[in-house]
């Protein structure tokens, strides 16, 4: 007979729509509530990489505080812990006790659970996505090679709705004291210069999600303005707080469709929901694919080339880690990134074309990159877009590497987003940025790119 719980929270800080919290509080029995610290997130590996960047870290605290803050007017404690989880929570649920915890996503997450399985009582439940494993099982052995055709797929399962709101604001528990005694040290940011474009935590995802949608309205005009580089209007900004569950995607769902039986359906909305289906279709197919997606030759599944890094490859990478590539509209977001954690969707498509196609590197190492610095960095979206863009994810026969100097023109035609991160090229045209990025006609007051960007034709 088990006596405790232990609730561990990963990527579902938030009590609204929390099933791990409901089953918790169904059970019965004291809960001792963790979110736990890995090593690996914070030590360098042989790149210089680590998965929490300055902002990342500043983000997720905040997260956590605000959490924190909610629980203890429950009575609840979080403990923040640092350590291998296996190790902790073996320790902490031992025996007599049950580990809830929501399913895993990706590889690493996977064998974390596994592994406590093999040793413990352990319940999963659904945290991070619209659907239930259960109502996607048809797809799961053969999933769509392509997004549309998974679209069509759900388009036509007349059945499929979104699972109900698990609820667990008014549930009662009671607190377990936890046995072990790791806490956290957090990463020190010396000197760090974050400028976050949202703050983290809970209450301040849901109030922005009614700004968005009821006070500002400004989804009316998501269609037009997504692909914008500049403005904290111009695309929702859900995703840092899906991706830490302090949003509820489905409390995000349940509330657009609120929205257009109020104001009826428009293409900004579709398109809306659309991403959010993206999301899901990265989600579930990081799931289905799990550690294939991460090799080099990634969905397309051939043998593993043996890749000799050259010098111009180690070149190329320095140049990135300091945003002196040379190229204005890249370094510009790579600034961006470092001090903000957030750049927009159509910068990180521009940025990791260029580190593939021009730059000629590994895109995981593009993509390790962005989960260092991302404050959204979720495993399923961001390897599943760099996939994409490499040519071996999803959708690997189209041409996925970008006109680089058509977008520069197209998306910052006045040099407003390159100015605000490169003050230094305050008096430049943007045909002397392009002039100077294509190699033409270099600029004496910047680095020579380290690769032009030739469009392709
Ligand atoms: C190379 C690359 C890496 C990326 N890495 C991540 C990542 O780590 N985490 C992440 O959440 N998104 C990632 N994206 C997708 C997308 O860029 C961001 O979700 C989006 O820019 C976040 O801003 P928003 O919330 O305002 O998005 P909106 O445009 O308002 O979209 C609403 C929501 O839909 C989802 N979404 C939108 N576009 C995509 C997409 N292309 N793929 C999957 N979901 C999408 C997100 O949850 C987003 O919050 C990546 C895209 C690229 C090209």
């Amino acid at each position: 007979m088990s006596n405790h719980q232990v609730l561990w929270l990963r990527n579902d800080l938030r009590l609204h729509d929390n099933a791990g919290l409901r089953l918790a509080a169904e059970a019965g029995l004291p809960v001792c509530i963790v979110f736990i610290l890995p090593p690996q997130w914070i030590s360098k590996d042989a790149q210089g990489l680590n998965r929490l960047g300055n902002a990342k870290a500043t983000f997720l605290r905040a997260c956590l505080i605000d959490l924190q803050r909610s629980l203890a007017a429950a009575n609840l404690t979080l403990h923040i812990l640092s350590g291998d989880p296996v190790t902790l929570l073996s320790r902490l649920t031992g025996r007599d006790g049950i580990l809830l915890t929501a399913a895993p996503q990706a590889p690493e997450e996977e064998s974390w659970i596994r592994q406590l399985s093999q040793q413990l009582q352990v319940q999963t439940y659904t945290a991070q996505t619209l659907l239930d494993r259960e109502q996607l099982r048809p797809l799961l052995s053969d999933w769509p090679q392509t997004f549309s055709r998974f679209r069509r797929w759900l388009q036509k399962q007349t059945d499929l709705s979104i699972p109900a709101d698990e609820s667990s604001e008014t549930l009662s528990l009671s607190d377990h004291p936890c046995s072990v005694s790791a806490p956290a040290s957090w990463p020190d940011q010396p000197g760090a210069d974050i400028r976050l474009p949202l703050n983290g935590g809970e209450r301040i995802a849901r109030q922005h999600l009614q700004n968005y949608l009821w006070r500002t309205r400004a989804v009316r005009h998501y269609r037009e303005t997504r692909n914008r580089l500049t403005g904290t209007q111009s695309s929702s900004l859900f995703s840092a707080h899906l991706a830490w569950g302090a949003l509820s995607v489905r409390e995000a769902w349940r509330q657009l469709q609120a929205w257009e039986q109020v104001h009826g359906t428009s293409y900004s909305v579709r398109a809306l929901r659309d991403e959010l289906l993206w999301r899901e279709y990265f989600h579930w197919s990081l799931v289905v694919h799990g550690a294939s997606l991460f090799r080099r030759s990634g969905l397309r599944g051939c043998a593993e080339e043996t890749v000799t890094e050259t010098p111009a490859a180690a070149e190329n990478w320095r140049a990135w880690c300091e945003a002196r590539t040379g190229v204005p509209g890249i370094d510009a977001g790579l600034v961006e990134l470092q001090r903000t954690g957030f750049i927009s969707n159509r910068l990180r498509q521009n940025m990791a074309s260029y580190f593939v196609h021009e730059l000629k590197l590994d895109w995981r190492l593009g993509a390790r990159w962005f989960e260092q610095h991302l404050i959204d960095a979720d495993p399923g979206s961001n390897y599943g877009n760099w996939a994409y863009i490499a040519g071996v994810g999803h959708n690997p026969r189209e041409n996925h590497r970008f006109h680089l100097n058509q977008q520069l023109q197209h998306y910052d035609p006045q040099l407003e987003h390159l100015r605000l991160w490169l003050p230094e090229l305050q008096e430049q045209t943007v045909e002397d940025i392009l002039r100077h990025q294509q190699g033409k006609y270099l600029l004496t007051s910047y680095p020579a790119p380290v690769a032009v960007t030739s469009d392709p034709g």
